[in-house]
């Protein structure tokens, strides 16, 4: 009996904790299903928040052509745009524009605008350049003024009455010469002084020009050389190295004496000397006595962008070339050549030596 009455009060307890096993797991159900909801929400809150307001990109429309040409050295003026989105409406001020080159002779322009969400939108337009197909007036004033050309008016054979001449006309446009002397007379000392003391250059062709007396020997040409030296010196209180040998050093009249050109090159350059030879000969002394042979002699002989040495001469009787001068003149400095005077520093012309 007393087991039966134990085995019925197990049994109830049993059911009880059954009970209490069952609710426990009915609560941990309802309180899952509850917090599963509540988490879904949330995540669909988030997402809501995450995913863009506008779907729809923005759009720029370019005003103008979207192709332009454009005449060299014309600059861009930009066409205009605009730029709409669905929901900002108008947003023009956040297009960027940026330039691509593609050639030398065209460009990209790439507009691009973001709205708030991150849509972008995109246009471009090209720029070309129209090269101009230079004019040949044009083309000859840009190779003028290109011109490194020099051009050292050289006269020999002076002083004369010519020269006061020629040094009025060099005064007046502004222009320096070389002028290689001969022997002078008192009255014609003012000359040589007015030559340095207007800025023009001065060298030695020699006391003499007599050919069979100046290339006899090497030491009548030497004596012959610093005899004007001195005088020069008494003269203007200055000293020349520069010489030009009479008839140039590739002279053959002095063949008489075989071999004296090649002696004598030597040995001014021995004793201190430069001698200067000419590229451009205006043929003054070689029967040119027109003013106008004389001029197109010199202007057709010239070295564009190169050194030309002009030979002239301003002896008696050439009034041709004092009357031809100031054309050259005119013509160099039109043509964008630069006068200069010949210098110890200057890079001396030489003919080459033929004795
Ligand atoms: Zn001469």
């Amino acid at each position: 009996m007393r087991y039966v009455i134990e085995g019925m009060k197990m049994k109830k307890k049993i059911g009880k904790l059954f009970l209490i096993i069952m609710g426990i797991s009915i609560l941990l159900g309802v309180g899952y299903i509850i917090y599963q909801n509540n988490v879904n929400k949330t995540v669909s809150v988030m997402q809501l928040e995450e995913s863009p307001k506008n779907d729809a990109p923005p759009v720029i429309c370019l005003k103008g052509e979207k192709e332009i040409t454009l005449n060299e050295g014309e600059s861009y003026q930009e066409q205009g745009y605009s730029a709409i989105d669905e929901e900002e409406g108008s947003i023009v001020k956040k297009v960027k524009i940026e330039r691509e080159e593609i050639d030398k002779d065209k460009y990209k322009l790439i507009y691009t605008v973001k709205d708030s969400s991150g849509n972008e939108a995109k246009e471009e337009r090209i720029v070309k350049i129209k090269r101009k197909n230079k004019s040949k007036g044009e083309k000859n004033k840009e190779e003028k003024k290109n011109n490194k050309g020099i051009i050292y008016l050289t006269f020999d054979d002076g002083p004369s009455s010519n020269t006061s001449k020629i040094l009025d006309i060099l005064k007046e446009e502004g222009v320096n010469a070389t002028f290689f002397l001969l022997n002078y007379s008192d009255e014609q000392e003012n000359l040589v002084k007015r030559e340095v003391a207007e800025g023009n250059a001065i060298g030695i062709h020699g006391y003499s020009h007599d050919y069979g007396k100046i290339y006899k020997s090497v030491d009548s040409y030497m004596e012959n050389l610093d005899k004007l030296q001195e005088k020069i010196y008494k003269s203007t209180g200055e000293k020349t190295t520069i010489t030009r040998f009479p008839g140039g050093s590739s002279n053959t009249i002095s063949d008489f004496n075989p071999g004296i050109m090649t002696k004598l090159s030597k040995e001014v350059e021995k004793r201190g000397y430069q001698y200067c030879d000419w590229n451009v000969d205006s043929n003054d002394a070689g029967g040119s006595d027109s003013e106008n042979e004389i001029y197109k002699n010199v202007v057709n002989g010239l070295f564009k962008n190169g050194r030309n040495v002009v030979l002239m001469h301003d002896a008696n009787g050439k009034g041709a070339t004092v009357k031809a001068l100031k054309k050259i003149i005119k013509y160099g400095k039109e043509n964008g050549y630069s006068f200069q005077v010949i210098t110890p520093e200057t890079e001396m012309v030489h003919h080459g030596i033929a004795n």
